[in-house]
């Protein structure tokens, strides 16, 4: 257990509201609860139960502050694994802090940000992955984040990563005592037997850093954006999509002329919707910026969503279009299915291999399988959280792109026949690197590992 001093914060919200919570951490949470608290029944709280909640006051002196719940719960079963008292008090930001001010004057420190979660890790209850979860849970903004937060807080992100690490120190602890004591461990074959296992390792590494691109997004939003001609229905699209007349929708050909990012959510998906000037050559200068947006936009997104015009004949900003969008994640919307039809799904689908679809913006048709067709791009329309894993933070990604990195090195030794100390090195480096994502040291582990399978000093 690590030991340390009694800390104290507000653990709710810094703006008036029914309730908030003082939360002691520490060995000495309970006696300074005890210095300000007052039950109705005159216990004190060290001769209480763990897990309970008891009914009183906060004083400081003779003064009384607030009429409070506070919970009870000892070590190593509370959040941080110490003992941890939370005061339930009104939520006024005067009364809370009033309260905070008395619990570090009685001999409590003011925690650091992320100190209680920090202690939970420390502790030993959590690892740096679920840790970094429980950030992840309270930043959630759409359903899909914060499943996939939860699921990596219940450990699928520390259990993947753990299980190819525990199979790569059993590689490197093999390696090591076959070259100690290469008179009873043979390396014969071993290379055809370590290069099929690092393939699956990276196989199931590259698809874990995969996961992470879907799992920016699903934070921040998948990229999108509107693309097509003057006057093919883009500002209409985008209100049917947000419910409500936000873009101006005229019959001016140019109207659209700056950029507007929306955001909205599609059945737990967030997407940035940015609406663009149609694109064009044209000769007027306020509407070129926005053509020249518009294609740096498209450039840059994760979806483009181009809105053809079913009622005229494709012209060469079609062309140019299509062109923009022949290697990108795109969708082609058909657009004024309700007028006669010039344009075809077929004469689209001759030139441009994306999804096609019919839709009538004015009539808000259409709509539901543009819905759909976004969730399959993405999801392969049949996203789970209880089998697949999400990667949703930037410094697990990197930590795995530096291990996959590694055991593409091991591939290379292996293929080059270098000795097999060569492959233990970049074993090594991908364990480390694996081992930052859950927060575990390395040097005992390998150590432990050693001494356990192979029985070194026999
Ligand atoms: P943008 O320039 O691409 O943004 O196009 P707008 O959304 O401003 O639409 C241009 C014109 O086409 C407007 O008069 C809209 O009312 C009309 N329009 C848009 N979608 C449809 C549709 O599905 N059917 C019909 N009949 N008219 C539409």
């Amino acid at each position: 257990m690590f030991h340390a001093d009694t800390i104290a914060a507000i653990s709710t919200g810094m703006t008036s509201s029914g309730i908030g919570i003082v939360r002691i951490s520490g060995p000495d949470a309970v006696e300074i609860a005890d210095k300000i608290y007052d039950s109705r029944n005159g216990k004190k709280l060290a001769d209480m139960p763990t897990h309970t909640i008891h009914y009183g006051y906060i004083r400081d002196g003779e003064e009384f502050l607030d009429e409070v719940l506070v919970m009870l719960m000892r070590g190593p079963r509370s959040f941080t694994s110490e003992d941890t008292v939370e005061i339930n008090c009104h939520g006024g930001v005067y009364a809370m802090n009033r309260i905070l001010e008395l619990v570090t004057r009685k001999g409590a420190r003011l925690a650091e940000p992320g100190e209680f979660t920090k202690r939970a890790f420390l502790n030993g209850r959590i690892d740096l992955s679920q840790a970094e979860a429980v950030i992840d849970v309270i930043n959630a903004k759409n359903e899909y984040a914060l499943k996939s937060s939860v699921s990596q807080l219940k450990g699928s992100v520390l259990k993947a990563v753990r299980e190819i690490r525990e199979k790569i120190i059993y590689h490197i602890a093999y390696i090591e005592s076959a070259l100690d004591d290469p008179e009873h461990i043979s390396l014969d074959g071993y290379p055809e037997q370590l290069e099929e296992q690092t393939e699956q390792w990276i196989e199931k590494i590259t698809s874990l850093i995969a996961s992470a691109e879907n799992g920016k997004r699903m934070k921040e939003g998948i990229r999108t954006v509107i693309v097509g001609k003057p006057n093919a229905g883009k500002s209409s699209l985008l209100n049917v999509l947000l419910g409500e007349e936000r873009a101006i929708v005229t019959d001016i050909a140019g109207t659209t002329r700056d950029v507007l990012e929306e955001q909205m959510s599609l059945s737990g998906i967030s997407l940035n919707i940015i609406d663009t000037a149609g694109i064009r050559e044209t000769e007027d200068v306020v509407e070129k910026i926005g053509v020249k947006k518009a294609k740096t936009y498209a450039k840059d997104a994760d979806l483009v969503i181009y809105v053809a015009d079913s009622s005229t004949q494709l012209d060469e900003n079609d062309e140019e279009i299509m062109e923009l969008i022949r290697d990108r994640k795109a969708i082609v919307l058909l657009n004024k299915m309700d007028l006669d039809l010039v344009t075809t799904e077929e004469m689209i689908r001759e030139r441009l291999d994306k999804p096609v679809i019919p839709i009538s913006a004015k009539e808000e048709q259409g709509i539901d399988r543009l819905e759909q067709t976004i969730k399959d791009m993405f999801y392969d329309g049949n996203l789970s959280f209880n089998d697949q894993i999400y990667i949703t933070n930037m410094r697990q990604k990197a930590a795995l792109s530096e291990a996959l990195e590694s055991l593409k090195q091991v591939m290379t030794s292996i293929q080059n026949q270098m000795p097999e100390d060569f492959f233990s090195i970049d074993l090594m480096n991908a364990y480390e690197e694996l081992g930052s994502i859950t927060g575990e040291s390395v040097g005992e582990d390998l150590v432990n590992e050693i001494f356990s399978k192979f029985c070194m000093g026999k």
